[in-house]
């Protein structure tokens, strides 16, 4: 009863948010200084696919059908840099998630650009995604030295996780010299304790209903031919993602080098015109039908990844609704706490311990929700 309560609520409150938000974020002809300004109230996740390369061809990944394993091509310098620079411009300080569909510690340059970002954006927490196999003592302390606040690690088990887990976390504990402590409050996984930064451990159950379709790359194999998405997505409001080729993604479900996800390309930063805040003002119209009710279109159609637990499934903005609740005096404020509430800054934080999500990490390829 009271967890139908909590639901119910909860998909409330949601349908608030979605029709309280201001009309300017479904809008694809603002100005680009408007588009600044909402993304430095909205955006909380801005995730950098630093290169191509992965070691690993997860089947639950769609590395297993893409090649991402005899080439690796790294992000633009150039480009990276305009990200920081434009990141700085409005003094972003939210997270940067070094993410995507590469295995970020695989390639040396990360190290500088940890550092590069650490000291072009002082306030903003350095979150990298892992499968922990370039993890060593050597690299804690570069990844110290450089500044990163939170590596997440995903070990993949072969057979039987419960059986593996305990030689796959005595593995990590002997090549990094660091030590496994119990679960952490809010974190369905162990931390490794030692290293400056927080390091936490997650051994995945790669189980066919745990896993995404990742936008219908990988539909049979996660069971979602059946599946048509009725849910709404707040992803392109809150999460921007850029892949290692600059091409600006709808969200990290999905990625330039899928045949099907062509549609899915927002634009490229690789282009000298196009800026961080055109990224996001393009979303605009994607946001307007993800928010609205009715079966998904496109990529969206099969995707069964729900950043913030259950629904509204149904409901979702109403032009007539969304009007009214505009009107009311003090909605605005409402809904900018309902969406600001979770966004903290690095200290903040740090102090919760476990990356001061509100809900579970899309990031990058590895499964971290299931
Ligand atoms: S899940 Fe992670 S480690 Fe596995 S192939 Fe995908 S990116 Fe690589
Ligand atoms: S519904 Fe899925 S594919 Fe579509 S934007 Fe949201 S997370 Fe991405």
């Amino acid at each position: 009863m009271l967890h139908f309560i909590n639901a119910s609520l909860r998909a409330l409150l949601k349908l608030a948010a979605a029709n309280a938000l201001p009309q300017e974020l479904f809008d694809p002809k603002i100005e680009i200084g408007r588009s600044k300004e909402l993304f430095k109230s909205y955006v909380k996740h801005f995730e950098i696919e630093h290169h191509s390369y992965c070691n690993r061809t997860c089947w639950f990944c769609p590395n297993s059908v893409v090649d991402r394993k005899s080439v690796n091509l790294r992000m633009n310098k150039k480009t990276l840099l305009k990200i920081f620079s434009q990141l700085a411009e409005i003094d972003y300080d939210q997270s940067i998630i070094w993410g995507g569909y590469g295995e970020p510690l695989s390639d040396e340059t990360i190290f500088d650009d940890i550092r590069m970002a650490r000291d072009m954006l002082p306030h903003v927490y350095q979150r990298l995604y892992s499968n922990g196999d370039y993890l060593t003592a050597e690299v804690v302390r570069r990844l110290e030295a450089a500044g990163l606040d939170q590596l997440r690690v995903s070990l993949y088990p072969e057979s039987d996780r419960d059986l593996e887990m305990p030689k796959l976390l005595k593995s990590l504990e002997d090549r990094t010299g660091l030590k496994i402590a119990t679960k952490t409050r809010e974190y369905d996984g162990v931390q490794l304790i030692g290293s400056s930064f927080l390091i936490l451990v997650e051994v995945k159950d790669f189980r066919a209903k745990h896993m995404f379709s990742r936008g219908g790359a990988l539909l049979k194999e996660s069971g979602q031919e059946a599946y048509a998405r009725t849910l709404l997505c707040f992803s392109p409001i809150q999460h921007l993602s850029v892949a290692y080729d600059g091409q600006c993604m709808l969200c990290c479900q999905v990625r330039p080098d899928v045949k099907e996800h062509q549609s899915a390309i927002v634009g490229n930063l690789n282009d000298e015109h196009y800026s961080i805040f055109h990224y996001y003002r393009d979303l605009a119209l994607s946001r307007e039908v993800l928010l609205c009710s009715g079966i998904k279109k496109g990529v969206c159609t099969s995707c069964n990844f729900n950043p913030f637990g259950a629904g509204p499934y149904k409901l979702g903005r109403m032009g007539s609704l969304s009007k009214i609740l505009n009107k009311i005096p003090g909605s605005k404020a409402f809904v900018n706490y309902l969406w600001l509430f979770p966004r903290m800054d690095r200290e903040r934080y740090k102090q919760r311990g476990d990356g001061g999500e509100d809900y579970c990490d899309p990031g990058t390829a590895h499964q971290k929700c299931s």
